[in-house]
């Protein structure tokens, strides 16, 4: 494993990490919840993404039990949960968003879930229009001061709001970003290298970077259609099948002109799409996500193929996402 600096933080994540969306609670029960966990951390992972929202909070609680059961040393791993959409299906209006509030309540929550005295990253999930970033800023510099959280965070925030967010803290003198979780793969790239390019280097901003794999698109998995075991099959992710596969199939016609370079490399295509993710230098940790132990062992070894991306092979897969 490699491990990385979250941005300017002094804290070291590992370059591969594991997260809990739509599998933990739904897919995926506690023993296989077990088996996945414990293949991650004795490969090196030490971060775990989680979220209020996902599966209503059952995500938070399995991962909590699984890491609790396996007496993973507090000291060796690092655990996040997200704030903004709430915990339950129909969330009251006290119960989703980021005021000062719902801020407080949910990170409550989360440290109980997750059975941990402090959560190592808190991001907010999504902007919330109807809070001034300035109470959020102050919710968040307190929890860090309070020690319930060490490093604080955004999720898909917008350049600009992400540079109010550092203005406030430095006005005020309060506990400024560190990092941001954005998505970031190969068919998915604008927010992580132009609009949010700048930042990089200004504000030390680290990256926890989400569907690697476009929820598995760039396994090639959907090819020939779509599987009834797979996310994109489930009944209650339909709406992401939608998302994903409309624009008269164009991710799926990228994702078949960069099988040729991946069968070149002779490596599955899921290794050359997480390789590459890997290969920038301003991700700080690609989240994956596995909903079996063996797709999790096969994107474990993605960090051996970034040496394979010479220049040759980028101008090969930039000519095939042209
Ligand atoms: P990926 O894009 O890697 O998609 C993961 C899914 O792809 C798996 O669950 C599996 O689905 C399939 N897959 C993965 N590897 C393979 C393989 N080798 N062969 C075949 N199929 C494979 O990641 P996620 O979309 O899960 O995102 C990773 C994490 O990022 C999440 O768990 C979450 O923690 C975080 N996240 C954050 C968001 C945010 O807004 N901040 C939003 C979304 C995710 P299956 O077996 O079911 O088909």
């Amino acid at each position: 494993m490699e491990y990385r600096r979250l941005g300017s933080t002094g804290l070291k994540v590992s370059a591969l990490s594991y997260g809990a969306w739509v599998t933990f609670g739904r897919q995926v029960g506690r023993s296989e919840a077990r088996e996945l966990i414990a293949l991650a951390y004795d490969h090196g992972v030490n971060f775990f993404d989680n979220a209020e929202t996902y599966n209503a909070g059952d995500a938070e609680r399995l991962m909590g039990d699984v890491i609790a059961d396996l007496r993973l040393p507090r000291d060796a791993y690092t655990v996040s949960s997200k704030v903004y959409f709430g915990a339950t299906e129909t969330p009251k209006p006290t119960q989703r968003g980021l005021s000062r509030k719902h801020v407080f309540d949910a990170c409550h929550q989360a440290l109980q879930r997750l059975r941990v005295d402090y959560l190592d990253m808190y991001f907010c999930h999504r902007a919330d229009p109807d809070t001034p970033v300035e109470e959020t800023v102050l919710a968040m510099d307190t929890l860090v001061r309070q020690g319930k959280v060490m490093y604080w965070g955004t999720s898909e925030w917008s350049a600009d709001l992400i540079e109010e967010a550092h203005r406030v803290a430095r006005e005020r003198n309060l506990v400024a970003p560190s990092m941001e979780q954005p998505q970031y793969n190969l068919l998915h790239r604008e927010r992580f290298e132009r609009e949010y390019a700048s930042l990089y280097d200004r504000y030390g901003m680290g990256t926890t970077i989400w569907s690697p794999l476009a929820s598995g698109l760039l396994t090639g998995k959907y090819n020939d259609g779509v599987p009834d075991d797979s996310r994109l099959g489930h009944p209650d992710y339909a709406w992401l099948r939608d998302a994903l596969l409309e624009n008269d199939g164009a991710r799926l016609k990228a994702v078949r002109a960069l099988a040729p370079i991946a069968d070149d490399l002779g490596i599955p295509l899921a290794r050359l799409s997480l390789a590459w993710c890997l290969k920038n230098p301003n991700v700080s940790t690609v989240i994956l996500g596995a909903s079996r132990t063996s797709q999790l062992e096969e994107n474990l070894r993605a960090l051996d193929a970034v040496p394979l991306l010479d220049e040759a092979v980028m101008a090969r897969i930039a000519a095939a996402l042209s």
